[in-house]
């Protein structure tokens, strides 16, 4: 017989869009079960963990789960640009620590977490509606019968491409990076380097977590380039190109790999009984391929929407659409706008890429960071598309003026 559990809600994917979820969710008062089909949460890691100080502050974040990060580097092939801020805005998660301090803020608020169980079906009721998921665990079959599942499994999206409602992503980014001790790290300093030697399309990355450990990667857009980011990756070490030469002997300790949704936000994400969100919603910002503080964000929109239907009873998609309409009248015309930044810069040369950087050089802190988050319209961003000297500047700023 299988082990068989009835929950109010269940959330598969215990990411930090599946945590947050959980935690909300559970606050509210209802019996909530977040699922997660590795060994323990976090145990690989996916992702490079840059986020935003605003961000962890909203989020209660503890400070010691992040490197502050206050000037940002940019290099291509014949330039060079740091925006440099007095005090930190932006911060390298260690992300282990900080997805597991997330699950344990949804267990104390009640939340039962299974670890180990792979879920790979859904239970469906005789209108074709979701009303459970089953998997396999350590001692085989376990069922989980529910009245909202949350779809929080990542790229793979497993729930809702059981369901049928979606298919595999068609554009998406691929990246690797060593987390590494080296002898020389500036821990204040980030650096994004972009051109073909660094990536065809994409950027590569050197992200400082203090101590002289850094996190060295490369992300490739797909199916813009077939380059195989882990062999890039190993090449632009062995080159020590530009600013890994000053990071002096490299030792890995651990290697990340991971894909990130691209496609815009095509998805629907509310259907009866069914919640996707975080990289299953496709909930990225696809200049820098962002998702987390998204994740965390509308992680905990969909927990509490999910557990007010329940307690009302109503569950279907008309009951669970204000969290769609909440999430989208967040980013997407934030996200839209810089996916025409993305789209140019994918096709930018390195003499372009030189360019580039001399438009960067042009923006004052505050704008530069409302550009790479894609917070457009708080700052003069808007002001740049009509009144810059520069043509080339306006016409950067006029892609996202175009929102
Ligand atoms: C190379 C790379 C670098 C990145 N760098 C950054 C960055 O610097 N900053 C940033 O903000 N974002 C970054 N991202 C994006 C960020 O990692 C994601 O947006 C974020 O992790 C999304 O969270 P999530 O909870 O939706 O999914 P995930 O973090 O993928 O979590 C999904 C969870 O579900 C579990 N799961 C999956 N399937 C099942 C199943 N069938 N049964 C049970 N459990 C299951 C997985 O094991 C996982 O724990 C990066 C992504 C990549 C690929």
């Amino acid at each position: 017989m299988p082990e068989e559990y009835d929950y109010d809600l269940v959330v598969v994917g215990g990411g930090p869009a599946g945590s947050s979820a959980a935690f909300t969710a559970a606050k509210n008062g209802i019996k909530v079960a977040l699922i997660e089909k590795e060994n323990s949460i976090a145990e690989t890691v996916r992702t490079s963990g840059v986020t935003w100080i605003e961000s962890i502050k909203e989020f209660g974040i503890p400070d010691n789960c992040y490197n502050p990060i206050k000037n940002f580097s940019f290099v291509s092939p014949n330039n060079e640009v740091t925006i440099s801020d007095s005090i930190a805005t932006a911060a390298v998660l260690d992300v282990r620590k900080t997805y597991r301090w997330l699950a344990n803020e949804a267990k104390v608020e009640g939340a039962d977490i299974f670890v180990k169980i792979n879920i790979n079906e859904v239970i469906k009721n005789e209108n074709n509606d979701i009303v459970g998921i089953s998997g396999t665990g350590p001692n085989g079959k376990i069922i989980f019968h529910s009245k909202i599942v949350i779809d929080a499994t990542g790229f793979t999206s497993t729930i809702s491409k059981a369901m049928g409602f979606v298919t595999q992503w068609k554009r998406f980014g691929a990246g690797a990076e060593y987390e590494a001790v080296v002898e020389k790290a500036d821990p204040d300093t980030w650096w994004l380097m972009v051109g073909q030697e660094y990536t065809p399309a994409g950027y590569a990355w050197i992200f400082p977590l203090g101590n002289n450990i850094v996190r060295i990667g490369v992300g490739v857009g797909k199916p813009e380039s077939d380059v195989d980011p882990t062999q890039r990756l190993k090449e632009i070490i062995e080159k020590q190109l530009g600013p890994i030469k000053k990071l002096g002997k490299i030792t890995p300790i651990e290697f990340h790999y991971g894909l990130i949704p691209n496609d815009g936000l095509s998805r629907k994400t509310v259907f009866n009984n069914l919640i996707l969100v975080g990289d299953s919603a496709g909930q990225a910002n696809p200049l820098v391929l962002e998702g987390i503080r998204y994740a965390i964000k509308f992680g905990r929109v969909a927990g509490k929407v999910a557990s007010d239907a329940i307690k009302n009873k109503k569950t279907d998609k008309d009951a669970l659409y204000p969290y769609e309409e909440e999430w989208r009248s967040a980013i997407e015309s934030k996200i839209n706008s810089a996916g025409k930044v993305q789209d140019r810069w994918i096709g930018l040369s390195d003499k372009e890429w030189d360019k580039e950087l001399d438009i960067i050089k042009e923006l004052k802190t505050d704008e530069f960071l409302d550009f790479i988050k894609a917070d457009f319209g708080l700052s003069n961003i808007l002001k740049l598309a009509m009144n810059h000297p520069k043509l080339a500047v306006r016409q950067l700023f006029n892609l996202v003026k175009g929102k």
